[in-house]
């Protein structure tokens, strides 16, 4: 089966052909940690995390790598304002090291709790933490202070480029010079041209308005939290420039796939491209892949600076299953704005309880432990469902496909236990978690005893199912019929099975 993607550089879905056969290397834009990322950001690292699962699938041996953004990111796309952390350090009177720590760790927990596996790599872009922090950055948020940085490599390019001839100085730090690249705006279908011919009121002192800051200096007289001393001067990269530095140090000069939101296309995507090909002379990304939006009704992007977040732990604080919001994405094509409403996340909450309990009544019971790696499906249900995620990671229609096959009661229990196997291992929805839907139920097998359980049923309500089967067995009806009784008052639903019986109680929302 060959696996379909759609390719912002070309503007076509095309065929994924690996640089090195075997092998697919991925880097994700990250988050910048000045706050705590809303649900939108978080819709831009669960294509991500399908596509890897979905490439493993196919037999890939998948590197990917998601950048920290912890310094360097401006509050404005034109190389003007403040750095984000930075600003978000003096407002609440922390340390910006502090900041960007502890918001790396919230979103490492967010990916967790989404089920997004943890890429291979996890840089970061500043450099190495002042000493006289390091010890309580480390206590408070060790994973953060095991992460690497950057800075360094992130000079390197900047030599090459001046090397290059590629670079310029001016009062507030050095330029990427846009006209020396004839191809550059390439990725955005950019009109250069008209974008030059543009006011050069906003420009400052740059010579075309396209160009982009490698390095920023501190301004003359003043200290900030985060700089280092670089050939040009005393300052902080860009933020283009760090992603390029990121990406090759772990990928490679050329690697095959890129992702990130759409609104990376124009700026800071474009401008990746342009320093990292200019530095080395050959092509940077092969496939580039965007994630459309996820909005609130029309057109209203969720953003940092837009004021309307909603995040991860205000849904969970709410009572709604993380998973829920992964199935929503999932729900959606990602490529298709995602109109975020409460109503359509509860829509989630019931249609993923809907294939939990699909799965549970068709008695299947638990994930098979043993997996094959890889295992690509010849036939049946799994290819089909697979084809849908190999066309351009189809969710919307990958999900269709475990509906229509979990609900029809001709389709045998093995065969959905074998669907229910691979979809789990690429959706990563915990299928098999009934208890996480507020769903316990107890299945046991008349000869072998138990089967499964999904909690610590009440010893008494064991019990009185047990006494039901024996007085059904022995065709006593109306103690059977009352014993099913009892238990519904007790809240128990007793179905009978042709293995056994199974038992369900509806808990309320966890
Ligand atoms: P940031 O933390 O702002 O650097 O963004 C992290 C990721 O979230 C980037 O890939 C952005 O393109 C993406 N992003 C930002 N806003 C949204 C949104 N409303 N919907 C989907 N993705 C978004
Ligand atoms: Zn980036």
């Amino acid at each position: 089966m060959e696996l379909k993607l759609y390719n912002t550089l070309t503007r076509a879905k095309e065929v994924f052909q690996p640089l090195e056969a075997g092998k697919a290397g991925i880097y994700t834009c990250g988050p910048t940690v000045y706050a705590e990322a809303h649900i939108g950001n978080l819709r831009s690292y669960v294509f991500p995390d399908i596509l890897k699962k979905t490439l493993r699938r196919l037999g890939y041996g998948v590197t990917h790598v998601i950048n920290v953004t912890d310094v360097g990111h401006l509050t404005s796309d034109e190389d003007t304002g403040e750095d984000k952390i930075e600003q978000a350090a003096r407002e609440s009177k922390r340390t910006a090291w502090e900041i960007a720590a502890e918001y790396t760790e919230h979103f490492f927990a967010d990916l967790e709790r989404l089920n997004i596996e943890m890429p291979d790599f996890t840089p970061r872009a500043a450099g190495e933490i002042p000493k006289e922090l390091v010890e309580r950055i480390k206590s408070l948020y060790p994973r953060y202070a095991s992460l690497p940085g950057h800075i360094p490599e992130q000079i390197a390019i900047i030599e090459k480029l001046e090397a290059g001839g590629f670079i310029y100085t001016i009062a507030d730090g050095v330029y990427f010079d846009t006209a020396k690249l004839p191809d550059y705006g390439k990725l955005a279908l950019l009109d250069v041209e008209g974008l030059r011919e543009g006011s050069r009121v906003e420009m400052g002192d740059k010579r075309h308005k396209t160009d982009f800051a490698l390095w920023k200096f501190t301004p003359e007289g003043a200290r900030r939290q985060m700089e280092w001393d670089s050939p040009w001067g005393r300052g902080f990269p860009g933020w283009h420039v760090e992603c390029s530095a990121m990406s090759m140090k772990y990928l490679g000069q050329t690697f095959d796939i890129h992702t990130g939101g759409t609104d990376h296309i124009p700026v800071h995507h474009t401008n990746e491209i342009a320093q990292s090909e200019a530095a080395y002379g050959q092509p940077f990304v092969r496939y580039w892949l965007h994630g459309q939006y996820l909005v609130l009704g029309e057109d209203e992007r969720m953003g940092k600076s837009e004021g309307n977040m909603v995040t991860l732990s205000k849904l969970m604080e709410e009572g709604f299953d993380p998973l829920a919001f992964r199935y929503l994405t999932l729900n959606t094509h990602y490529r298709q704005y995602l109109n975020f409403t409460f109503m359509a996340l509860e829509s989630a909450t019931e249609a993923l309880k809907g294939l939990r309990k699909s799965l549970m009544d068709s008695e299947v019971g638990k994930p098979t432990p043993e997996w094959p790696e890889p295992k690509i499906p010849k036939s049946g249900v799994c290819k089909e469902f697979f084809k849908e995620l190999c066309d351009d990671l189809n969710t919307p229609k990958a999900l269709a496909v475990l509906w229509t096959t979990f609900r029809n009661k001709s389709i045998s229990s093995k065969v959905k236990q074998e669907l229910a196997d691979f979809a789990d291992r690429i959706l990563s929805l915990n299928l098999f978690d009934y208890r996480a839907s507020g769903l316990e139920f107890n299945i046991f097998d008349r000869t072998a005893g138990a089967l499964y359980y999904s909690g610590d049923t009440d010893k008494e309500i064991v019990l009185l199912a047990q006494k039901r089967i024996e007085a059904r067995n022995q065709k006593d009806y109306p103690t059977s019929d009352k014993l099913r009784d009892d238990l519904k008052k007790l809240g128990w639903e007793m179905k009978d099975t042709k293995d056994g019986y199974f038992l369900e109680r509806h808990l309320k929302k966890p």
